[in-house]
C-alpha cells in the first residue's frame, strides 16, 4: 500500500552517501548548477571494464555509484531515489534529456499532469499549447527480472551515451523527450545475482540460475504486481509513472530463454485484451517494426515478432501503461549464460517451438532471418538492447507532437459518457462486508496505481447492473458470458461510507479490466490441445479479494446532488473503517490467527515463488512462522518446533528430491529425501497438523495414502484446462475452518488439482460449485471439476493433514480464500493445546 507518509519516511532513510548532492537538488530542479565537471566518466573509468564485456558484472552499489558519478558531471543527467527496496536498497531512477530540459522538468512534469488527465485543460488553445511545448516521456526500466541481467549493465552505458553525444540524432532526442531510466526495479535481485555469479564464476556452476528467489517474496512474480501493487518496488515506481510522470512509452527490457530467437520485440500475439485500445496497439506494433528493422540493420539476424507474448494479461510493467494510455513495449533478448558466452546449435534452434514460431531456423514473414547458431555474448544481447533504446527514443523523439496529441485523446475519451444506458457508469465497493481489511486493500491499489475512488458521504439511489456480461465477435456469436452475483434492476440505497468509483476518468480502461470479468476466448491448437495463455486468464480484482463490486449504471441522484470525498491515500480508507492506521514499514493488519501456533512453512532448495507469496502474505498479516528448509525436514523431531507445518504450491518429486547432486554445490542439492516423508509421517501420526497448497498435496495423498486422487491428473488439455482463472466454491460453513465464510467463494485455479474420494474419513469444507463453476477467465472442460472437492480434511493418527487443492494465497491477490489459512491455523492451535 502507498501512503505519502511512507514514501518521505523512505526519501529520509534513503540518505546514502552518494545521493546526497542529487537528493538535494530534487526539490527544485531548477536550482541545479549549471557549471559542471569538463570530464564525463565512462562506465570504464569507472567500473574497470565496459559494461557488457564477457564474465563481468556490476552489482547494484556500482550501479548506483556510476549514476551518481553521472548525475554529479552532466547536466543531462539527474538522478533522483525514489525509496528503498524491500531489502533496503535504494532504488533510483536517472532522467535524462537536454540540459534545458533538465532545468524545467517541473515544468514538463505539470505539462504530463494536464495532458494525462484532459479534465485540467481549459480548452483548445491551451491543449495546443501543451502539445507545443510538451516532450514524450519515455521510461525504460532494465532487469525486473535479475537473472535477465545484461540490461542493468546496459543501462550505464546507454546513459553515458546519452550525456556524451554530440551526433545530430541523438541530440533530436535530448531535445524531444525526457528518459527515466530505471537501472533495475528490483535492486535486491541484482545483488543477489552479481554475488551468486561472482561466487560460482570458475567453478563447474558458472553461468547457472541462483537456486533462490531474486525478488525477497515475488521471484520472477516482480512482474506480476503491477495492479496489486503487494511489493515495495512495484508501489514506489508506480507512484512515479502514474502520479507523477505520465510516460507517453515505457519500454521494458527482458532476456528469454537461450536456444530460440534472438531478439522478441512486438507486434505481440493474439489474443489482444479487448479493453486496449486499438490505436495503442498499432503503435506497439509500429514501434516494434521500428526497433526490428534498426537491430537487423545492423546485422543480427532471428529477430522475432508476433510471437509467444500476448496483451491479454493485466499486472506486468509493460502491461499497465496500455491502462494508463500509454505504450508498452517489451523486448526479450536470448539469453547467454547470466554474463558467460554460450554456444547454440543449429540442432537446438530447430528444437525450440513456441505459438507463431515453429522452430527457430525457418523463415517466415515474422522471422525473416533465422539465426544459425554459434556463439552467443552478453555484449550481443546489450547491443541489440542499445539499438532498440535508440529507436524507441528516435521514435519518440520525431514524432513528438503524435504522441502527445493521443495521449492526450485517449484521456479525453475515457472521460466521456457511456453511449449505450445498459453500460456501467461506475463500480460500488461496499463497506462492512466484514472484509474490511480486503476492502481496504482494494482501495488502497486502486489508489496506489492512481485510480480515482470517492467516498459516498451521503447514501446514493442507483440501478444495479448488468446481470449478465456477453462478449460477442462482429457476426454477433457468442463468445462467453458470465452471470453477474448481482441483479437487481430496481433502485437500491447505497449507504454512507460505501466507495464509488466512477468508469468517466482517464482510467476509465483500468477500472474496466480490474473490475469486469475476463472472458478470455476458446483458443485450441490444430490437434485440439488447449493453446496456452502467456500469463493468467482471469484476475477480476474484487472476485479475487472476495470484495461484493456491483456495476452501477443509473444513479438517480444529479451531480450536485452528491456528496462525495475522493481517497488520496491509503490510510484515509484505513481510518473510515475504523482500521489500525500503518505506521512507517509497519504492516497495521491484526494477525488474524487466534491463538499462538508454531508455524514452519517448508522452504526447499529449489526456488518457489509460491513460497515467497506465501511468507508475503503471512508477513503482511503479522502471522508469526519460521521456514522449515530441507535439512530441518531430514533431521526429525519436528514437533520440538513446529506444530503446523505448511507446504505451498510444488511438485512432490522436487520437495523430495530438490535440485539434482552435482548440478549445484553439494550444500544446494537434495530435497527432504525419504528420511524426511518419513519424518513427515511421524509429525502428523503425533498429533501434528500437515497443511499443503495445491501441487504439494501430491506428497500427502501419496504418501499418507490418504482416501484421495486429484482427478485431473494426467488428463490432456482438450479434455480439461484452466491457466489462472477465478472459479466458484460451496463452502460448508459450518465446518469451522470456513467459519465467518459465505457459502460461495471465489477460489483462484491455476493449473490446479480436484479431488474425489475414493475412502472414508474425509472431511470436505469446500467442492468447486454445482454449476456455473467460471468466474472470470477461462475453463476448458467445466465439467471434470463440477462438485469436485476443493478443500478437504483428514485425521491421521493424533495429527490430520488440511488439504487445498488450489492456491488459496496466489500472488498475495486471492483475498478472498485467505481466511481458510487463517481458521485452520487457528482450528491447529487449538487442537495442539488440547492435547497437551
Ligand atoms: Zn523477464
Amino acid at each position: 500500500m502507498i501512503s505519502r507518509r511512507s514514501i518521505v519516511a523512505h526519501l529520509t532513510i534513503a540518505a546514502f552517501a552518494a545521493f546526497v548532492l542529487c537528493l538535494a537538488a530534487q526539490p527544485a530542479y531548477a536550482q541545479r548548477p549549471v557549471a559542471r565537471a569538463a570530464t564525463i566518466p565512462s562506465p570504464k573509468s569507472v567500473l574497470g571494464f565496459t559494461p557488457g564485456d564477457d564474465r563481468t558484472v556490476a552489482d547494484w552499489s556500482q550501479i548506483t555509484n556510476y549514476f551518481a558519478r553521472l548525475d554529479q558531471a552532466s547536466d543531462r543527467v539527474l538522478v533522483q531515489t525514489l525509496g528503498q527496496s524491500t531489502l533496503k536498497r535504494p532504488l533510483i531512477v536517472a532522467f535524462i534529456s537536454a540540459r534545458e530540459n533538465i532545468l524545467a522538468l517541473q515544468k514538463y512534469k505539470d505539462i504530463q499532469r494536464r495532458l494525462a488527465d484532459p479534465r485540467l485543460v481549459a480548452g483548445k488553445l491551451q491543449r495546443d499549447r501543451l502539445i507545443a511545448d510538451g516532450k514524450v516521456v519515455v521510461t525504460i526500466s532494465c532487469s525486473i527480472h535479475s537473472t535477465e541481467i545484461v540490461a542493468s549493465q546496459m543501462s550505464m552505458q546507454l546513459a553515458y551515451e546519452l550525456a556524451t553525444a554530440q551526433d545530430d540524432d541523438l541530440r533530436e532526442i535530448l531535445q524531444n523527450t525526457i528518459l527515466l531510466l530505471i537501472p533495475s526495479p528490483n535492486p535486491d535481485g541484482i545483488d543477489i545475482v552479481a554475488n551468486w555469479y561472482r561466487k560460482t564464476l570458475n567453478t563447474p556452476y558458472e553461468g547457472k540460475e541462483p537456486p533462490e528467489l531474486y525478488h525477497h517474496y515475488a521471484g520472477h512474480d516482480d512482474n506480476r504486481d503491477w495492479f496489486m501493487l503487494n511489493l515495495k518496488e512495484t508501489q514506489l515506481i508506480t507512484r512515479l509513472l502514474w502520479h507523477e510522470w505520465f510516460p507517453q512509452i515505457v519500454y521494458d527490457v527482458h532476456q528469454q530463454g537461450s536456444n530460440g530467437s534472438r531478439f522478441f520485440i512486438p507486434p505481440f500475439y493474439d489474443p489482444p485484451n479487448p479493453n486496449i485500445s486499438p490505436w495503442l496497439l498499432r503503435q506497439v506494433g509500429l514501434i516494434g517494426h521500428k526497433v526490428a528493422a534498426d537491430v537487423q540493420a545492423a546485422g543480427f539476424k532471428g529477430i522475432l515478432t508476433n510471437a509467444l507474448y500476448d496483451t491479454w494479461w493485466h499486472g506486468g510493467f509493460r502491461t499497465a501503461p496500455y491502462y494508463h494510455n500509454s505504450i508498452g513495449i517489451l523486448s526479450e533478448a536470448a539469453s547467454a549464460r547470466l554474463m558467460t558466452p554460450s554456444t547454440v546449435t543449429g540442432e537446438q534452434l530447430a528444437r525450440s517451438a513456441t505459438r507463431g514460431m515453429r522452430n527457430a531456423t525457418e523463415a517466415t514473414t515474422n522471422f525473416p532471418e533465422p539465426w544459425a547458431g554459434g556463439a552467443w555474448r552478453p555484449r550481443d544481447i546489450m547491443e541489440m538492447e542499445m539499438i532498440a533504446s535508440r529507436a524507441i527514443l528516435s521514435m519518440a523523439a520525431k514524432f513528438r507532437t503524435n504522441y502527445l496529441q493521443n495521449f492526450y485523446e485517449l484521456g479525453r475519451k475515457s472521460i466521456e459518457q457511456r453511449t449505450k444506458p445498459d453500460q456501467p457508469i461506475a463500480y460500488l465497493v461496499h463497506a462492512g462486508q466484514g472484509r474490511d481489511e480486503a476492502v481496504a486493500k482494494l482501495i488502497a491499489s486502486l489508489v496506489g496505481q492512481g485510480i480515482e475512488v470517492y467516498r459516498l458521504d451521503r447514501e446514493l439511489h442507483v440501478t444495479l447492473g448488468p446481470q449478465v456480461l456477453q462478449r460477442t465477435n462482429s457476426l454477433g456469436e457468442k463468445l462467453g458470458a458470465y452471470r453477474m452475483t448481482i441483479a437487481n434492476a430496481e433502485t437500491t440505497e447505497v449507504p454512507l461510507g460505501c466507495y464509488i468509483i466512477f468508469l468517466d476518468q482517464p482510467q476509465r480502461t483500468n477500472v474496466t479490466t480490474l473490475f469486469e470479468p475476463q472472458i478470455y476466448p476458446n483458443r485450441l491448437t490444430a490437434q485440439g490441445e488447449a493453446e496456452r495463455p502467456y500469463d493468467v486468464a482471469g484476475w477480476t480484482l474484487p472476485l479475487q479479494m472476495g470484495v461484493d463490486a456491483p456495476a452501477v449504471t443509473m444513479i438517480r441522484e444529479g451531480e450536485n446532488e452528491r456528496r462525495l470525498t475522493r481517497i488520496t491515500d491509503a490510510n484515509q480508507v484505513r481510518a473510515d473503517l475504523a482500521l489500525p492506521v500503518a505506521r512507517g514499514d509497519e504492516s497495521p493488519i491484526k494477525n488474524p490467527v487466534k491463538q499462538p501456533v508454531r508455524i514452519g512453512i517448508y522452504k526447499g532448495s529449489t526456488s518457489n515463488m509460491d513460497e515467497g507469496w506465501t511468507r508475503y502474505v503471512f508477513d503482511t498479516f503479522n502471522v508469526p512462522y519460521s521456514s522449515a528448509r530441507d535439512a530441518d525436514i531430514r533431521r526429525g523431531n519436528l514437533h520440538a518446533n513446529f506444530d503446523v507445518l505448511l507446504f505451498p504450491s510444488q511438485r512432490s518429486t522436487e520437495i523430495v528430491a530438490g535440485n539434482a547432486a552435482g548440478s549445484l554445490p553439494a550444500e544446494l542439492t537434495g530435497g527432504i529425501t525419504e528420511a524426511g516423508v518419513n519424518n513427515l509421517k511421524e509429525f502428523v501420526n503425533n498429533g501434528g497438523t500437515l497443511v499443503c497448497f495445491d501441487a504439494a498435496c501430491d506428497l500427502a495423498i501419496k504418501q499418507l495414502n490418504l482416501p484421495l486422487r486429484n482427478v485431473l491428473e494426467g488428463v490432456r488439455s482438450s479434455e480439461f484446462y484452466c491457466p489462472g482463472s477465478i472459479v466458484s466454491l460451496d463452502v460448508d460453513n459450518k465446518n469451522p475452518f470456513a467459519s465467518n465464510l459465505p457459502t460461495k467463494l471465489p477460489a483462484y485455479f491455476i493449473n490446479s488439482s480436484a479431488f474425489a474420494t475414493t475412502g472414508d474419513g474425509v472431511r470436505v469444507i469446500a467442492r468447486y460449485a454445482k454449476e456455473n463453476v467460471l468466474l472470470s477467465g477461462w475453463l476448458l472442460g467445466e465439467d471434470k471439476l463440477r462438485g469436485q472437492i476443493a478443500l478437504a480434511e483428514v485425521t491421521v493418527g493424533k495429527g490430520r493433514v488440511v488439504l487445498f487443492a488450489f492456491r488459496p494465497q496466489h500472488r498475495g491477490q486471492t483475498w478472498a480464500t485467505l481466511p481458510l489459512i487463517w481458521n485452520v491455523l487457528s482450528n491447529a492451535a487449538a487442537s495442539t493445546s488440547e492435547e497437551r
